[in-house]
């Protein structure tokens, strides 16, 4: 018997991931993408300006951590050396106002004891209150008995003001995408436990100094295509029927087409519009879960401001303030990461009352936000605002998140929202990529 045929649904970052697993586990893998580029939430985008200059962007400013092994061991399948796409810089927190809070390059726990040592600008207070819950975390093997929003969690911990809005929130609604009155806190425990909390080199910032592109979806698609895979692009599947022996897949355009199994890798939104009669196979629990979760938002808002411009670090924490109409959290120098010099990037993630402004009043607020907090007194030759509306799941307490595994063993699920202990990130859409390519070579070797 030859190789198994299975299908990908979908070629963002968690479809690439089980199709290069798929490959490398010998079976004959076609991925189809309804879009015209591979990548998905994490993708690169065009701006072509009134001006005629054109500049590659990606849909929206990301960042990895030195935790997400996933994602750097696919990469490196792929090809890639880490430093020559990315910058590694040890974690830090750092604002226009002075404060800044480093990891040193010591062993952990050390990293961060010497940090909240030399932290700038941040009390003693405050410091202590950092140490406080961390330590308290540890010592209770980073559980809580009953989760809760986060915001509730830090005033029961009785953390003071200064360090919730320095360091919590902002980490928070970074890590989470999802404000702190909202957001799970055993989700962030996860997070601090894995970062903050494990060695420095998991707690390291990894900054693409690449296109988003480049960074995987390129490469993958590459690698997929040299292991015997198809990739085909433009190619929006319609529906998924599961039957006894197989599954057969219908598209925009062409005749059904049959497979021994396949991965789902759709955002959960689209999942019961894709698999046709779920409760016939017993995938009803399943369609009603995807279709529960509840989605934020992410904001990017690029403004080019020409080769004069340079910030103090590439990465800088704006100050929020929604009553001043400050709505950047943070900003990122693109000149300093391998793009365009005097392209800044400021990110708003999570909901909020940014989201009623239209773009040309939001990428103004933003730009007066820079003026004032780090002294920014050029004029933007050009503005683009890109809000990418389910940016990811809402990452509420108690979340129910669906289960890999399907009823139906020829069909596995893949993508962020998929059940892991950590919100929806490119580490977590990669690692349920691995995960449900070997659910399949499994499920394939005794069906
Ligand atoms: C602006 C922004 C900033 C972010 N910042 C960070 C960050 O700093 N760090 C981090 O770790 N994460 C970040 N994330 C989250 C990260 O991008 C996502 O978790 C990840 O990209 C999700 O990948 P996925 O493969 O699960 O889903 P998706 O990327 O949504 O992939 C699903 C794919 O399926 C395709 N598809 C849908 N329907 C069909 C169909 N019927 N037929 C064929 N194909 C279909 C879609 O076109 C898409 O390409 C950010 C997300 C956004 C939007």
């Amino acid at each position: 018997m030859g190789p198994l045929r299975v299908a990908v649904v979908g070629a963002g970052w968690a479809g690439l991931s089980a199709a290069a697993r798929l490959c490398q586990a010998g079976h004959s893998v076609t991925l189809f993408e309804a879009a015209r580029t591979l990548g998905g939430r994490a993708r690169g985008v065009q701006w072509k300006q009134d001006s005629g200059r054109a500049l590659a962007l990606d849909n929206g400013q990301h960042i990895l951590l030195g935790a997400y092994r996933e994602t750097l061991a696919l990469m490196a399948l792929c090809g890639l050396e880490e430093s020559d796409v990315l910058l590694r810089q040890p974690v830090r927190l750092e604002a226009a106002d002075g404060f800044a809070l480093v990891a040193w390059r010591l062993p952990a726990p050390w990293h961060l004891l010497m940090a909240l040592l030399c932290a700038r600008r941040l009390g003693l207070g405050a410091r202590w209150d950092m140490l406080r819950l961390i330590l308290g975390a540890r010592s209770n093997g980073w559980r809580i008995p009953s989760d809760l929003p986060v915001g509730q969690w830090l005033k029961e911990l009785g953390q003071c003001r200064e360090i919730t809005e320095k360091v919590w929130a902002p980490l928070c609604v970074a890590a989470l995408n999802t404000p702190v009155e909202l957001a799970s806190a055993q989700v962030f425990l996860n997070v601090l436990r894995d970062s903050l909390g494990a060695d420095r080199r998991a707690s390291d910032l990894l900054l693409p100094k690449a296109s988003l592109d480049a960074l995987l979806p390129g490469p993958c698609g590459t690698f997929i295509t040299r292991h015997g895979g198809q990739v085909r692009l433009a190619a929006r599947v319609t529906q998924l029927l599961v039957g006894a022996t197989e599954i057969t897949l219908e598209t925009a355009q062409g005749a059904p087409e049959v497979f021994a199994a396949a991965v789902l890798a759709v955002p959960a939104h689209q999942v019961p519009t894709l698999i046709g009669a779920p409760e016939a196979k017993g995938l009803g629990p399943l369609v009603a879960q995807c279709a529960e979760l509840r989605w934020q938002p992410i904001t990017t808002v690029y403004l080019d401001f020409g080769p004069a411009l340079r910030l103090k670090a590439p990465m800088l924490a704006l100050s929020e303030s929604i009553e001043l109409g400050h709505f950047g959290q943070w900003v990122f120098d693109k000149g300093q990461l391998g793009g365009p010099a005097g392209l800044l990037a400021v990110v708003i993630s999570a909901q909020g009352p940014h989201q009623d402004l239209a773009q040309d009043a939001l990428a103004r607020a933003v730009a007066e936000q820079l003026r004032l907090q780090l002294g920014v007194s050029q004029t933007a030759s050009a503005t683009r605002v890109i809000s990418e509306k389910r940016a990811t799941f809402a990452c509420l307490p108690g979340l129910s998140r669906p289960e890999q595994r399907t009823a139906a063993a020829r069909l596995v699920l893949a993508g962020d929202h998929t059940e892991s202990p950590y919100p929806a990130t490119l580490e977590t859409a990669i690692a349920s990529g691995r995960t449900a390519a070997d659910l399949v070579t499994k499920a394939l070797a005794v069906l």
